[in-house]
């Protein structure tokens, strides 16, 4: 894109949105900017949702700075239905741009019920999150389908508010490719520690008026069933678009975020983009990609040119520890683990004797200090693979 545009909209009010919205703000952009959100609030901050709101430590979580007095048109429960060359369609009729960012982020997704049943519940929405805490309470049963992040944390928060909580997930750790035995093994310490029960090797089927039915043909009784299954692209509505789309549903998008779509960039949890710095298409669905890749979509919008290539970074609180891990690792390559009294634990991935990746536990001091090795390996294994 080359001159200025004088309207920009933003399709998404979450953190990806609303970076956006900030940064087209705070490098200068004068022009009409309009952020449509299907959600009833200005956009707010999710961690919190399965962490401080869940336990009662926090209220609303707030994004910071907000949107105020940064004249932009917030159109709150909006819908975008499609998208025109030119034209975002909504719930509340067309909205012209010159330039758009697209970020509207994931759907919780939910496990099947059968006829009876009682819906299980999903953590992606504030409104799912006040629901959630108001539902947690001494002595009810919960089932949470998955031990991912979000399953762990709603079983923390669940935990301790009483509640007798049970894990259901075929694999267990946290989302990543592969993890040592004896680290993996120590996470499942974790929940013994806090009385909750990990049923792994056994899938979750669907809801049924007596609880959830097990792929081993039991039926385990719950008064109350979380899916934490993950989510999926919030995208339906660009279909039959000219924004392409992969087979997942991910918005697809260049090295600077640039959809098929001349004008329109993607942001967040919603884009595939190609990493410079991996040489593949790449999807994340974590805090600090969201903020990073609407910054650098924004700034392409005003004329930039630069190529998002982050190391990709999350974070998780869970079970009275926390995980840091950046990076990125696969199946192949070596892992060692550190374990020090003072310093904590960590595994860090190697291939040909470079750094790839670490994982830090209780210790995100070890994850700063291994950034700049990090960086340097993968940009040098790509200067030779070229
Ligand atoms: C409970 C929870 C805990 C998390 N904890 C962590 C953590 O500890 N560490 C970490 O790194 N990451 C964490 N994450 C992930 C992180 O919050 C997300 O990566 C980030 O919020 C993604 O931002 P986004 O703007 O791309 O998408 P979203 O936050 O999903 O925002 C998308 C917005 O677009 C709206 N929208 C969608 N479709 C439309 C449409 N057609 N029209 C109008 N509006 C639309 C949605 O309603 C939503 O408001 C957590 C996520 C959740 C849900």
């Amino acid at each position: 894109m080359t001159a200025r545009p004088d309207r920009v909209v933003v399709v998404g009010g979450g953190l990806a949105g609303h970076t956006a919205a900030v940064t087209l703000r705070s490098n200068g952009f004068q022009g009409r900017l309009t952020l449509i959100t299907q959600e009833s609030a200005e956009p707010y901050d999710r961690p919190p949702l399965s962490k401080e709101l869940l336990s009662g430590t926090t209220g609303r979580p707030t994004l910071s700075p907000g949107l105020h007095g940064l004249n932009v048109q917030l159109r709150t429960q909006t819908v975008a239905v499609g998208l025109a060359p030119g034209e975002i369609l909504t719930t509340a009729g067309k909205i012209p741009f010159d330039a758009a960012v697209l970020a509207p982020g994931l759907t919780a997704r939910q496990l099947p019920s059968g006829p009876g049943a009682p819906q299980a519940r999903v953590l992606r929405t504030l409104d799912d999150a006040l629901a959630l805490r108001a539902e947690l309470t001494a002595d009810r049963s919960v089932l949470i389908v998955g031990a991912g992040l979000i399953g762990a944390e709603v079983a923390t928060a669940a935990a301790a508010a009483g509640c007798q909580v049970t894990v259901v997930s075929p694999e267990f750790g946290p989302a990543l490719p592969v993890v040592p035995d004896s680290v993996l093994d120590q996470i499942r310490g974790w929940y013994d520690e806090c009385g909750i029960e990990l049923m792994t090797g056994v899938r979750a089927l669907e809801t049924t008026s007596a609880g959830v039915l097990l792929s081993d043909s039991s039926v385990r009784p719950a008064d109350l069933v979380l899916a934490a299954v993950g989510g999926s692209p919030a995208t339906s509505w660009l279909d039959g678009s000219r924004v392409d789309l992969d087979a997942g549903g991910f918005i697809t998008a260049d090295q600077y975020l640039r959809t098929s779509l001349p004008g329109v960039y993607a942001a967040g949890d919603a884009v595939t983009w190609r990493s410079s710095r991996y040489g593949c298409d790449l999807h994340l669905e974590h805090w600090h990609h969201a903020a990073e890749s609407a910054q650098v979509a924004a700034r392409n919008i005003l004329g930039a040119t630069e190529s998002y290539d982050p190391l990709p970074y999350f974070w998780s609180h869970q079970l009275g520890h926390s995980l840091h891990y950046l990076g990125r690792h696969d199946r192949t390559d070596t892992a060692e683990t550190r374990t020090d009294t003072r310093s904590g634990v960590s595994v860090t991935w190697t291939r040909d004797g470079r750094p790839t990746a670490v994982l830090a536990i209780d210790a995100p001091h070890l994850v700063r200090r291994a950034r700049s090795a990090i960086d340097t390996s993968h940009r040098a294994e790509n200067s030779v693979v070229q």
